[in-house]
């Protein structure tokens, strides 16, 4: 299950096909050092047996948390853990060849154009450049969206069932259901008010609402307002959800009242 999700479900490799060039660092089996692969007895020089220093153990493929064989080339599943560069440093440690046969490398340093000592200089290139800049500008965002998070959330839904009732009083009455979201790790107490329209009210009145750490509250309240304001048609309206915690912090959320 493990394999099928980096195979099928993590985005990282899909942005890596696209994101990659020639000059990218990847990890990467050297083929013109390892191949034709075999088995060979220890302490016996492989080119004598026209062998390359890979033995085909089979461990690097082993240890592949995504159950790759690395010495096929890239592949898209690859996630860059680099356990199989680990593995096989350990087996040419073993057979005494010099490690690396899987290690960081560059496409185009693998096929010659360049040797491995310049992989560094080849940093400075425009897609480098602009990566650093998205990744930035994505970095700044979050953090800003982090430092700007409101600690509660409201959302406010008018009861659509029953749309204007006259009550005992003859007042105009509408039902709405305000949700509370708490988006921290404390515990929030809330009292809510009602107003554009003059002696406008809201039944319960002033009674708090308390919303567990991360939790969410749904209270129903009904608002009342005089026919001679309320008149026929829609009416703008604001809820204001003000914190007990902290009275400066409030969250005003525009809706609307039906009139006769
Ligand atoms: S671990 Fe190294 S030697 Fe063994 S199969 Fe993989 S590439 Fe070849
Ligand atoms: S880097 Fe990790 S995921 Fe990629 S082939 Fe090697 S072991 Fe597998």
């Amino acid at each position: 299950m493990r394999e099928q999700v980096c195979k099928y479900m993590c985005p990282y490799a899909r942005f890596q096909s696209v994101m990659f060039d020639e000059d990218t660092l990847i990890i990467s089996y050297d083929e013109n050092r390892g191949e034709p692969r075999g088995a060979r007895k220890k302490g016996v020089d492989p080119k004598t047996q026209n062998l390359g220093d890979c033995i085909n153990c089979g461990i690097c493929v082993q240890v592949c948390p995504v159950g790759i064989d690395i010495r096929n080339g890239l592949q898209y599943e690859c996630i860059g853990c680099a356990a199989c560069i680990d593995a096989c440093d350990e087996v040419m440690d073993k057979i005494g060849s010099p490690r690396g046969l899987i290690r960081y490398t560059t496409e185009a340093a693998l096929e010659g154009k360049y040797p491995e000592k310049e992989i560094p200089s080849r940093l400075k290139r425009p897609r480098v450049v602009m990566y650093a800049l998205v990744l930035s500008i994505v970095l700044v965002a979050a953090i800003t969206s982090l430092i700007l998070r409101k600690p509660f959330k409201v959302d406010i839904i008018r009861d659509r069932a029953s749309l204007v009732r006259e009550t005992d009083e003859g007042w105009l009455e509408n039902n709405y259901s305000i949700k509370i979201i708490n988006t921290t790790e404390q515990n929030q107490h809330f009292v809510i008010s009602v107003e554009g329209l003059p002696g406008i009210k809201m039944v319960p009145v002033n009674k708090p609402v308390d919303v567990k750490a991360t939790e969410t509250e749904s209270v129903s309240v009904r608002v009342q307002a005089d026919p001679q304001y309320a008149t026929k048609g829609s009416h703008e309206i604001h809820f204001v959800i003000r914190s007990i915690n902290n009275p400066a912090l409030h969250v005003e959320e525009k809706s609307s009242f039906i009139g006769e």
